[in-house]
């Protein structure tokens, strides 16, 4: 939360929940980024928030893309920076998305098996192309499980493969799970990355790069470690496991470079009880999983929520959507804390709402609009 976000918020007059993001902190998380991990390149996630005015701040700044679709390439592109900064991230592309990307200038993709190293050798021939292990991300609060990359021990033969077909095998990738709050969990992977160096120096191709994925975590309720010690972490395994061989290396940060630089605003619509006996009460908002808090799912990410009315004593409640479907609740299993005092039409504020909100709203279920966002 800033100042400015609270002025702006304290301006508008317009009706609906919004999301106001402060370009500041966005600047000082690159600066924060750039220094705990200081001969890394920064290869920001652009669908934790493809705002123009993010991605033009993050080109200015110097930043790397991470994208995922021909549209995103176009965003960045859009915002200034030049294709030689921008990765196709995405392990499962069109193979006519990935002509395009190469037309547009794009020359380094990830893969995760032999299929997909066949579609960029056939329509990007000599790109560049890191392969993704899989990675079971345990102690992610958001984990991306085994929907992406490939075994430890088929890597080095996706990589061959990719060699053999007249690309550069240029790397090895992998993700540790979104909201990683566990710095050591980089260890395990650039351990078996390390492996993947050796052997495939062995067979006389010549791996760079190791992408360190995204994870870095963003403030929500409990406590994260601060972005150095990530760096420490990580800077410590790669010495351990590669010795004096350390090779390049780029992060991809999404919710840890946004997420702490946005607030949602959002209105109580109702708070009822579901009948005499009822210890806890609903709390309905006019934001829910469909306006943008799809991240609630399985009640897996808690958002901090500010109201002004915090100093009273607090009572359990259930938080809810404002639509007309049954799953639209955000927390139920494990009941929020909301003061007692709290009214049918107060402000709310959702804080570390800047990662994977606006992106995750629909077009206009039950005629809702999708989420606002201002960028500041
Ligand atoms: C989503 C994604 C990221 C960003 O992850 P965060 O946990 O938000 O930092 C990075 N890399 C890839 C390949 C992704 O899909």
């Amino acid at each position: 939360m800033t100042q400015r976000i609270l002025d702006f918020l304290r301006a508008r007059r317009e009706d609906g929940p919004c999301l106001v993001v402060d370009l500041d902190v966005v600047r000082d998380n690159y600066a924060t980024f750039a220094k705990a991990l200081p001969d890394t390149r920064v290869f920001y996630a652009v669908k934790a928030n493809p705002d123009p005015a993010v991605l033009s701040l993050l080109a200015q700044l110097g930043s790397c893309f991470d994208t995922a679709s021909v549209v995103e390439i176009e965003q960045v592109l859009a915002a200034g920076a030049t294709a030689d900064r921008i990765s196709f991230g995405n392990t499962i592309k069109k193979e006519r998305d990935v002509a395009r990307a190469f037309q547009l200038g794009i020359r380094l993709f990830a893969v995760d098996c032999e299929a997909e190293v066949e579609k960029i050798a056939r329509v990007a021939p000599g790109a560049k192309v890191f392969c993704r292990m899989l990675c079971d991300g345990d102690g992610a609060e958001w984990p991306l499980s085994r929907k992406f990359g490939c075994d430890v021990a088929m890597a080095p033969r996706v990589l061959e493969h990719a060699q053999r077909l007249g690309l550069v095998a240029y790397g090895l990738s992998f993700h540790v799970g979104s909201q990683q709050r566990n710095p050591a969990m980089w260890d395990g992977a650039l351990k078996a990355a390390s492996t993947i160096f050796r052997d495939l120096a062995e067979r006389g191709i010549n791996l760079q790069m190791v992408n360190l994925g995204g994870g870095f975590p963003t403030k929500y309720l409990k406590d994260i470690p601060a972005v150095k010690a990530y760096g420490q972490a990580i800077f410590a395994s790669l010495r351990k496991h590669f010795g004096n061989r350390i090779p390049e290396t780029i992060i991809e940060p999404g919710r840890g470079m946004v997420g702490n630089a946005g607030v949602i605003e959002a209105e109580v619509v109702l708070i009822s009880k579901k009948s005499d006996a009822d210890t806890v009460k609903w709390v309905y908002l006019d934001i829910g999983k469909f306006g943008g808090l799809a991240e609630t799912m399985d009640e897996m990410i808690r958002y901090p929520i500010r109201t002004a009315y915090d100093a009273d004593a607090k009572e359990p409640c259930v938080i809810a959507g404002p639509t007309c479907d049954s799953v639209d609740v955000l927390y139920e299993k494990d009941p929020y804390f909301l003061p007692v005092s709290l009214e049918i039409g107060a402000k709310v504020l959702i804080e570390g709402t800047g990662a994977y909100t606006t992106t995750y709203s629909c077009a206009g279920f039950n005629g809702f609009p999708p989420l606002r966002s201002y960028v500041i």
